[in-house]
């Protein structure tokens, strides 16, 4: 891909902390390879507020806007790496909840054509600004409540939700090619678990992979 290997205001000195960041996800379990150096080269510190740049190497969420905040570094590589598991490509990947951009960037940075859904018209707008200045070709952007997915570019090998649904829902189900997967953070408040999703000839088939604590996926345009 396209990506400058050092985002244009980064210290040299991050590239220790993104090094560090990298082990430590290696000790909690992360093992693609390929998810390992994306997000080791990743400038991670052009998608948060600008206040927040010293810390973007660090394995936490922070803020991003809008009471919205990028995933932690970990939850995104758990993600990324449920998504890619097994035989089955995932060239055409749905995102719901841009946010950032962050996670969209990860999976263009893996060859993936991603369709990335927000709801929050302000960080959608800045998303999409963002990843072009730093040269990503292979993304769809759309403003919108993902929870009805993006039907017009249905179906999808894989789809990533980064915000919490109560239920899952429907929609995402439906636009799930034969063979996709879908990884999603499921539950109210305090009890999410991120669930993954696999169809298959005889319907669906659900794993539990962790606790997790996103915000809510909420419903309408803003
Ligand atoms: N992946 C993002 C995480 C952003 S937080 C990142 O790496 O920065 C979750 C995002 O989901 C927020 O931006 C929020 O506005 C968005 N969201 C919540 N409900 C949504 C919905 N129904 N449709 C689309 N986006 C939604």
């Amino acid at each position: 891909m396209s990506l400058r290997p050092l985002g244009k205001s980064t210290p040299q000195m991050s590239l220790s902390a993104r090094n560090k960041l990298v082990a430590d996800l290696r000790k909690q379990g992360i093992v693609d390879q390929r998810v390992l150096e994306i997000l080791q080269k990743l400038p991670r510190h052009e998608f948060v507020d600008e206040s927040w740049r010293a810390e973007a190497y660090k394995n936490k969420p922070l803020p991003i806007g809008q009471s919205q905040t990028i995933s932690q570094p970990y939850i995104v590589a758990l993600m990324t790496q449920a998504l890619l598991e097994g035989a089955t490509p995932r060239k055409r990947v749905l995102e719901i909840g841009t946010g950032s951009g962050y996670q969209t960037a990860v999976l263009a940075e893996l060859g993936i054509s991603v369709f990335s859904v927000e709801r929050l018209k302000a960080l959608s707008e800045a998303a999409r600004e963002r990843l072009r200045d730093l040269g990503y070709r292979n993304i769809h952007f759309g403003y919108n409540d993902g929870n009805a997915g993006w039907a017009s570019h249905a179906p999808y090998d894989g789809i990533i939700v980064t915000a919490a649904a109560i239920d899952v829902p429907q929609a995402l189900l439906d636009q799930l090619d034969q063979h996709g997967r879908l990884v999603i953070p499921a539950g109210p408040p305090q009890n999410q678990v991120l669930r993954v999703i696999d169809r298959n000839a005889s319907g669906f088939e659900v794993r539990e992979l962790a606790k997790v604590n996103f915000v809510p996926m909420l419903e309408g345009r803003a």
